[in-house]
């Protein structure tokens, strides 16, 4: 279809997340859209993303299908993608799994402290499947005292390995394995400089490191 292979990567990326295709599968999903939600599409993507998941897994084996439905049904609440040019897939991805997300979302006041609430009762599908939590520590270099921050994430930028593709002895490959991006993500940092940190304990601006733990 066009140049919409950033759509085709995105889908089978989405639609092999076994537990989210269970659900689309095994569980009558139209029962929990919300029509009304005014961040949603009134339900729009979520109906045309779980039709399409059925179709694609309950036809025969090894059938190619052309997704037509779902791409008009994307066009029509997303004009940024419309036509069959090229576009980024993250971008994709975060538009899709943010419309299904919201679809679902079956809490329909916007407080803050309901949404808390709701999500200890009840989380919705996407935050349960895709959703995490980063930990973070930052050391201060002078008196040692450490800050613990929690923060949550739905997207991980990870860096590329400066060397990859050269000869850098890991096999000579030339991708990076998702492992070595994630180590690299996860390394230590030092702020300094511009972007010393403010120790609470020595009251001023000081050298600090930062990890992901
Ligand atoms: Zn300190």
């Amino acid at each position: 279809m066009g140049n919409t292979c950033f759509m085709n990567t995105a889908l089978q990326c989405l639609s092999n997340c076994i537990p989210l295709t269970d659900y689309f599968l095994g569980y009558d999903f139209k029962k929990e859209i919300n029509a009304t939600n005014p961040i949603g599409f009134k339900g729009a993507v979520a109906e045309a993303y779980g039709l399409l998941v059925n179709t694609l897994w309950q036809g025969a084996r090894g059938d190619a299908l052309a997704p037509s439905d779902f791409k008009s049904a994307i066009d029509a609440v997303m004009p940024h993608f419309q036509g069959y040019a090229q576009h980024d897939v993250h971008e994709f991805l975060a538009f899709l799994l943010d419309a299904v997300h919201e679809d679902l979302n079956r809490v329909e006041a916007a407080a803050r402290e309901a949404w808390r609430g709701y999500l200890l009762r009840n989380k919705p599908i996407i935050v349960d499947l895709f959703q995490g939590q980063l930990r973070s520590s930052l050391q201060c270099r002078r008196c040692l005292h450490t800050s613990v921050t929690f923060d949550p994430f739905m997207y991980l930028s990870v860096p590329m390995p400066r060397d990859s593709g050269s000869s850098s002895g890991d096999g000579g490959g030339s991708a990076p394995s998702l492992e070595r991006c994630i180590e690299l993500f996860c390394e230590e940092e030092s702020l300094s400089g511009e972007n010393a940190w403010f120790c609470p304990k020595c009251r001023t601006a000081t050298a600090a490191t930062v990890r992901m733990v």
